[in-house]
């Protein structure tokens, strides 16, 4: 039989734009005369430059519907479709930390990527259970507990790190894949 490879792959910050919508909260809530941008955000936690904030980000993530609006990341729709033709597909978040979040990601996976088929969705805490041949991710810890290939998918909070492949865009997964 023809075993398909697996990719799983993350949710926040690589398919659904939460760090953009966070800064934006951010930008609206400190109202300060330079609105950070994501080039002023490199390298830095948004709980650490704008300190004042912190508290709620927390508050924007226990509500229900913030996950239920993030923005899709580019070109993730049309690459995840494409991978799916030739791998299987899961998709792992962390959804553990936020559990207000289930429904609003559940729904948000249904609406965006309606190819995939639900029973691939999989809500957990810590990845290393993850049995995968690649988990594409933004958050280093992740991928180091897991077993098979790590690809880090690119955010502001993971720019120092130089353990595993950047993936700065969803044109380099596509290249990485495919080329
Ligand atoms: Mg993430």
């Amino acid at each position: 039989m023809d075993m398909k490879k697996r990719i799983a792959i993350d949710m926040d910050e690589v398919m659904a734009d939460t760090g953009v919508r966070l800064m934006d909260l951010c930008n609206e809530f400190c109202n300060e005369e330079e609105p950070l941008t994501v080039t002023t955000l490199r390298g830095k936690r948004l709980a650490e430059i704008r300190p004042a904030f912190a508290e709620a980000i927390h508050t924007h993530l226990a509500d229900t519907q913030f996950f239920r609006d993030l923005p899709v990341i580019e070109d993730s729709q049309r690459v995840i479709r494409k991978l799916h033709r030739h791998y299987d597909i899961f998709i792992a978040t962390a959804a553990m930390e936020v559990p207000a979040s289930f429904t609003a990601k559940y729904e948000w996976l249904e609406e965006h990527f309606p190819f995939l088929a639900k029973k691939n969705y999989v809500f957990c805490g810590d990845k290393s259970i993850i049995r995968a041949d690649y988990l594409i991710d933004d958050n280093p810890r992740q991928l180091r507990s897991f077993q098979g290939e790590g690809l880090l998918y690119d955010a502001p909070h993971n720019d120092i790190e130089t353990e595993f492949p950047r993936m700065n865009s969803w044109e380099d997964v596509e290249r990485y894949f495919f080329e």
